[in-house]
């Protein structure tokens, strides 16, 4: 399988070139160049597959000869080896749970898939990587964790100094080995814009082999897919349609979501649901796109001012909006009615939602759902990384699982910087 640059469809390499180098040297994102239906066997008989085989089934195609059958099962074993269940909120209503990976946020799966593609391709060649990559919270802590310990590769998280909840920090400073966390006298965007300065960078390329672990990078972005056939396998025998609600902020995990649809998954429609971060919203409402610095809201990890990853949606849609509409709806929601839907949830369903499950709930509740229809928010935070919030709304002491109370008890270790000057002096030793 080959990868294009959106920005050159001329521009072509293979996964394993797409992975290492997590942006085209034009700036463009990598794009696959097919994406081929599965054959009708496969969903006829996914309720009796495990979670790895229905993986190796989805991303097959996408990895080609890159990683040898073998090595790719067990890629994806260690890497799903935990649960996502669907939960049913109420009759038309549940939630997929993705927060029961090591750091309890859904992007542990790509976190780690990536780690060992990269882990892979160094061994056979030799050589050193370092991933840099700036974090408004989760993406740090899951990065941190996939990485950790992983040969030939140092990781160099950036995050903006009291800016992420206490749970956050300690899963960015107390692992240590291969880990670095540069705590960031500045804001989120900041903190993007050294990583974007540094990549940009001649003479610090000629030292090191950079790349970024965010969703640009094909590794990470890709194995979201596995989600929505995760939930169709629970959800196949109510015969329903399905129509998936997104928290989202640089919208990967939702594109991964029209992927499995084009890979032949029946999903009536996508809610892409964001805070009152609205780049996308207002983007359909008047087809102006018009980035924006990002504010704070509750739901800090879809605090995103540009999101990176709808013009991967576009080119899904061949850049016809009305065909996008059709199967994709996107709403904003600010910090109160998020609050209010915490509060619902639990006053109603008895479920403890995080801020942005709550944010994706309430997308599905101004989209409406027919009754031939299922409606499904994806719960990619556990209430407890966002405890503050959650137990200040809902009065009630949220107990701490056990791997957050092993984390909390360890020292944080990090290092100050202030500019892109001590980035770059850090990274030149
Ligand atoms: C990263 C993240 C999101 C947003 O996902 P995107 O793929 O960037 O749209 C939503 N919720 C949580 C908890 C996250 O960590």
């Amino acid at each position: 399988m080959y990868y294009y640059s959106l920005n050159n469809k001329n521009h072509r390499v293979s996964f394993e070139e797409a992975v290492v180098s997590g942006i085209a040297p034009d700036r463009g994102l990598y794009f696959p160049e097919k994406i081929e239906k599965l054959p009708a066997s496969f969903y006829n008989e996914i309720d009796q597959m495990s979670a790895t085989q229905i993986a190796y089934m989805v991303i097959e195609q996408f990895i080609g000869t890159s990683i040898p059958k073998n090595h790719l099962l067990q890629i994806l074993d260690e890497v799903l080896d935990f649960d996502f269940p669907v939960v049913p909120i109420d009759e038309s209503i549940s939630s997929l749970e993705l927060f029961h990976g090591p750091t309890m946020a859904f992007k542990d799966v790509g976190a780690r898939f990536m780690a060992k593609c990269l882990e892979y391709f160094n061994k056979n060649n030799g050589r050193k990587t370092t991933v840099l990559v700036a974090t408004s919270g989760d993406t740090g802590g899951a990065v941190a964790n996939g990485f950790f310990k992983t040969d030939n590769v140092e990781v160099i998280i950036l995050y903006p100094q009291n800016k992420v909840s206490d749970v956050q920090e300690k899963q960015l400073t107390t692992l240590g080995h291969n880990i670095t966390a540069l705590e960031v006298q500045g804001t989120f965007d900041d903190c993007q814009e050294m990583v974007k300065t540094a990549f940009l960078d001649e003479e610090l390329k000629s030292k090191r082999n950079l790349t970024s672990a965010n969703s640009i990078n094909i590794a990470r972005w890709l194995p979201q897919t596995f989600y929505y056939f995760i939930a169709y396998k629970q959800l196949k025998s109510f015969n329903k349609e399905l129509v998936f609600s997104v928290p989202s902020g640089n919208f990967g995990n939702i594109c991964a979501g029209i992927v499995a649809k084009k890979l032949g998954l029946p999903i009536r429609h996508f809610v892409a649901s964001t805070n009152s971060n609205d780049i996308i919203p207002r983007y359909l409402n008047t087809g102006f796109y018009s980035p924006r610095p990002s504010v704070e809201t509750l739901s800090n990890a879809m605090d995103v001012g540009n999101p990176s990853n709808f013009i991967r949606i576009q080119h899904l849609f061949k850049n016809d909006d009305t065909a996008l509409k059709s199967e994709f709806s996107s709403y904003s929601f600010n910090d109160k009615e998020t609050n209010s839907a915490i509060q619902e949830l639990y006053k109603t369903a008895n479920y403890i939602a995080d801020p942005h499950g709550a944010v994706g709930y309430l997308g599905l509740k101004k989209h409406g759902l027919q009754p031939n229809e299922i409606g499904v928010f994806l719960e990619t935070a556990h209430p407890i990384k966002f405890r503050s919030t959650v137990e200040k709304e809902l009065s009630i002491t949220l107990p701490l699982p056990d791997q957050i109370k092993e984390i909390m008890q360890k020292k944080k270790n990090s290092i100050l910087i202030k500019n892109y000057k001590n980035l770059k002096a850090f990274l030149s030793k």
